[in-house]
């Protein structure tokens, strides 16, 4: 197993905008809708790559003072890596993608659809702590459809990485666009961000919001007869 290059840490006191980098992260600011990876990011085996994760986070517990002889310690850094590679960040690699079959739109239904309370749970990228939220996702046919649990596969799919909030919003509508062939979808996350309630500013009641209203979901109609689906 090659050993990585060395990684880049920018110091605790760099600045962004003026903001310092535990603002930034505080104020949950994202850039890009595509998840920012390496090139390379795919080079190590999920085998090699848990062994490398394990090993790290041993180190992070014994710099922590953390006594790794201990029975209950002792399989704590492989049990993270699996957990990471294979369950809370296995949306990562585009291998776990689920596979979306379409059908042709046999009932001629030409309403919207929607799939509402979609429980996820997901990981802030500033914090690494859990955001946990409902998703609502609705689109109308262009002549073709889904089954309804591939609504719920694509929201969990893109919830298995470290996310923030707004870009796993767009990237669950992007990816819904393209996979119905239409702009006619509509994707509303309703969620709590642990990095929010238990520690920083520690205010356990705030919830976040995002929507992505495409197409004619995007007109005032529209959102208001969504919005009374929700609210039923
Ligand atoms: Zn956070």
């Amino acid at each position: 197993m090659k050993l990585e290059t060395e990684i880049l840490i920018p110091p605790n006191n760099s600045m962004i905008n003026n903001f310092s980098m535990d603002e930034i992260g505080d104020d949950h600011i994202g850039n890009s809708i595509e998840t920012p990876m390496k090139e390379n990011a795919f080079d190590l085996s999920d085998v090699d790559k848990k062994e490398r994760i394990a090993h790290l986070f041993a180190e992070i517990m014994d710099v922590m003072g953390l006594d790794l002889s201990d029975d209950s310690l002792s399989g704590t850094p492989m049990r993270v890596a699996k957990m990471y590679i294979d369950e809370v960040f296995s949306g990562l690699n585009p291998k776990n993608k689920p596979k979306i079959a379409l059908f042709d739109n046999k009932y001629k239904y030409q309403q919207m659809l929607v799939e509402k309370n979609i429980t996820f749970y997901s990981n802030c990228e500033h914090h690494f702590v859990p955001i946990i939220g409902k998703a609502h996702v609705a689109y109308i046919s262009s002549g073709k459809v889904i089954g309804l649990s591939k609504l719920n596969r694509v929201v969990q799919y893109f919830a298995k990485r470290p996310q923030v909030q707004e870009r796993l919003t767009n990237q669950i509508a992007t990816e819904l666009k393209q996979v119905l062939e239409t702009e006619d979808v509509a994707v509303i996350i309703d969620a709590k961000h642990l990095c929010v309630s238990s520690r920083g500013i520690k205010d356990d009641t705030s919830a976040t919001v995002t929507c992505y209203y495409g197409g004619v979901f995007n007109t005032p109609n529209k959102i208001a007869e969504l919005q009374n689906y929700l609210n039923n």
